[in-house]
């Protein structure tokens, strides 16, 4: 039997983010991660592996970033929780005794009930190198490939497939837009806009009622009775926690499947934390159950985990909900309360929105326009959401606006706050995007 101060079951986002904590809050402490595969995935990069970054291997997290923290590592599947004496227990027949615990299991994809789903050259999206280079190979070789579930992933996928590929390649979206769960509507036809610009066959409002094929995919059938030809298949849909070994410790775990946790990321469980896409997570806004499934949001929890193990130093204030996409050469980002999910929380809202380049003159080397739309409560003028779409720049500036959104800026604290410009590297400060959003939005929370 091993004996560690701290075990973390999981080595990805949440996980290894956890045990670098750890060491950093409780240096003396004997750290371990006990994770499955051998090799970790940059798991918000596996799109990427086919267009973009042409190979799986570069697409792994080195674990020499383990050795550099003094950071253990098991390489063992965790079949057994026994949370009165403190063990874990692996397939593979290691005994593990942990003073602290945090479970970092993550998730796994969801599979719709489809029927055809278990054909032959049909794909979900596992974050399993050997299975992600098969999935490699069928695209390599396929002439027709249909995407199901037109969401940020999908999306991703479709547009690094479509890359320096002759493929036929159709996304089928049962809701009226893709990215319409993310996005307000006006952002999200731009963005199809896009995608459709390099030749996606983009279908929405159908469903896939059938995945058709003998031992081996030849189509998909739609809710409209139409088929798509197809040699490989991708579903896209969406992710479920990997809460069984949890679950089966008698650890709490919600109605569908998330491991419980406070604020301070302690599971039910004593000496048990949990954080990551396998546990339970509550509205910035409101308290509110959320099923956000995000790396960021996973770091986020893990840096509140490690600095929790043995004094309460952290609190989770709960998700704002901040993320971001990029379409061709195009950044979609949000954060906070769309439009759309403001109106069903029954805010009083007024909307600041402001256009302009990302960089002075807009003539310069790399000059494209962002647009940003800010949302703010109207009685108060405090900030509670953001969107945008334009230059790649986007994707750091709606990690402003979520700063912004944390600290309960108002609009005039944001129309005057201090920021530095450069002409190459940021729009000019008189056509500062938030910051005329903000102005826009104080004239009308004046009126
Ligand atoms: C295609 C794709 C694109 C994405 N893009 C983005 C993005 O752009 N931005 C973003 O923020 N998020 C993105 N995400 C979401 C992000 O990848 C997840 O939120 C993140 O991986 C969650 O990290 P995690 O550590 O909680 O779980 P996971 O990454 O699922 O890792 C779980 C870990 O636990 C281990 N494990 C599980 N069970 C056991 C066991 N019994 N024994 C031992 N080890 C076990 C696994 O082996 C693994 O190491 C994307 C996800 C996908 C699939």
């Amino acid at each position: 039997m091993k004996d560690y101060d701290v075990v973390i079951i999981g080595g990805s986002a949440a996980g290894l983010t956890a045990s670098i904590t750890a060491k950093r809050f409780y240096p003396e402490k004997k750290v371990l991660i006990v994770r499955k595969e051998k090799n970790v995935l940059i798991p918000f990069g596996i799109p990427y592996i086919y267009g973009s970054v042409d190979s799986i291997e570069k697409d792994l997290i080195p674990d020499a970033i383990l050795e550099k923290n003094g950071i253990e590592l098991l390489i063992g599947n965790v079949s057994e929780l026994n949370k009165d004496e403190h063990l874990i227990k692996t397939t593979e027949n290691e005994i593990i005794k942990y003073e602290k615990l945090i479970i970092a299991t993550g998730s796994e994809p969801a599979v719709p009930p489809i029927k055809g789903a278990d054909l032959k050259g049909v794909f979900t999206i596992k974050k399993d190198v050997q299975y992600l280079a098969a999935l490699l190979e069928e695209v390599n070789n396929a002439r027709d490939m249909v995407i199901i579930g037109g969401g940020f992933i999908g999306i991703e996928f479709a547009d690094e497939c479509k890359k320096n590929r002759d493929i036929n390649l159709s996304v089928v979206e049962m809701l009226p837009h893709c990215l319409i769960l993310a996005f307000d509507e006006e952002f999200c036809i731009q963005g199809e806009n896009i995608i459709k610009e390099s030749g996606v066959n983009l279908i929405t409002s159908e469903k896939v009622e059938e995945i058709i094929g003998n031992e081996r995919v030849q189509g998909v059938s739609l809710s409209s009775k139409k088929t798509i030809k197809a040699d490989v298949v991708l579903i896209g849909i969406g992710s479920k926690p990997n809460s069984g070994l949890a679950q089966k410790a008698g650890i709490e775990v919600n109605n569908i499947g998330f491991i419980k946790v406070n604020r301070y990321m302690q599971t039910s469980g004593k000496d048990i934390f949990a954080c990551g896409d396998c546990c339970n997570k509550k509205s910035f806004f409101n308290n509110k159950p959320v099923n956000y499934m995000l790396a960021s949001i996973a770091t986020n929890e893990a840096r509140i985990a490690g600095a929790n193990l043995y004094k309460i130093n952290r609190a989770n204030d709960g998700v704002i909900g901040t993320y971001s996409t990029v379409i061709g050469d195009t950044a979609l980002a949000r954060t906070g309360l769309s439009v759309s999910e403001a109106e069903i929380e029954g805010y009083d809202y007024i909307v600041g929105q402001a256009e302009g380049p990302n960089c002075h003159p807009g003539c310069m080397p790399g000059g494209k326009n962002l647009k940003v739309s800010l949302i703010f409560e109207k009685g108060t003028g405090i900030i509670i959401g953001g969107e945008l779409i334009g230059a790649k720049s986007g994707g750091e500036l709606i990690n402003l606006i979520s700063g912004c959104i944390a600290k309960k800026m108002t609009a005039n604290d944001i129309a005057t706050f201090q920021m530095g410009t450069h002409p190459a590297l940021t729009a000019s400060p008189i056509a500062y995007q938030i910051s005329n959003a903000a102005e826009i939005a104080v004239k009308k929370l004046r009126e």
